[in-house]
């Protein structure tokens, strides 16, 4: 695939090492045929951003080795379903939701990873907690017995390049605040198909790609 070219282009370009980025391929509103051929090329981890059209896929594809990532909007009354059917949930900004994920995920041998997404530019309408609320959530949501907290997430402002690479600096220094308060987190999910170069070139471990890789969506929806 040109984007894992790319992506391995970038890391060599930024002095990251080679494999330090994975690629999430984002087939929200894409079929079951898109990811079936994907799967061919070995891509293993997908992200969705609704509940019941990723159950309706993975009911399809259940018999293939996938990682699912949820990536969009948790609603609390979700949150039992999301628990029981994802490997990773990257968009969780406060602890009642947390709470919820970890009570739903005790009865599954593995415990959930989870990013806590960060409003890297606070923006108003945007979800995701403050920098300055992110400590206070982190040590919270760390502490619940069957959540793995494994970094954080954001999704930038557009903009042009030069902030592009200021916004994903914010949050890599964010997570290495979080790791100098005693945590151990080694993921930073960030950089989509417009933004992803600088978000590999500021630390990014995951990149969530979508339109690069499959073009335009169909819009199916929840
Ligand atoms: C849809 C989506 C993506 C992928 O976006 P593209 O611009 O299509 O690459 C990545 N992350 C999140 C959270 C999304 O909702």
């Amino acid at each position: 695939m040109r984007i894992r070219n790319n992506i391995l282009a970038a890391e060599k370009k930024y002095n990251r090492p080679t494999g330090a980025v994975s690629l999430l391929a984002v087939t929200k509103g894409q079929s079951v045929c898109v990811i079936e051929e994907a799967l061919k090329t070995g891509q293993t981890h997908f992200g969705e951003n609704y509940l019941q059209e990723t159950l309706t896929k993975m009911t399809e594809l259940k018999n293939e080795k996938i990682i699912w990532h949820f990536i969009g909007a948790i609603q609390s009354n979700k949150t039992k379903l999301i628990a029981q059917n994802f490997s990773w949930v990257h968009t969780i900004d406060r602890f009642s939701i947390a709470e919820k994920l970890s009570q739903h995920r005790a009865e599954l041998k593995t415990p959930l990873n989870i990013c806590l997404q960060v409003n890297i530019d606070q923006e108003p309408q945007k979800a995701g907690v403050l920098i300055s609320e992110l400590s206070e959530l982190a040590h919270a949501v760390v502490k619940l017995p069957f959540l793995n907290l494994r970094g954080l997430m954001a999704i930038p402002a557009p903009k042009d390049l030069a902030a592009q690479h200021l916004s994903f600096q914010h949050l890599n220094k964010a997570l290495q605040m979080l790791n100098q308060e005693g945590l151990k987190l080694d993921t930073l999910s960030m950089g989509m198909s417009d933004d992803y170069e600088a978000a590999i070139a500021e630390g990014a471990t995951i990149v969530r790609i979508g339109t690069e890789l499959f073009g335009t969506r169909l819009g199916v929806k929840s």
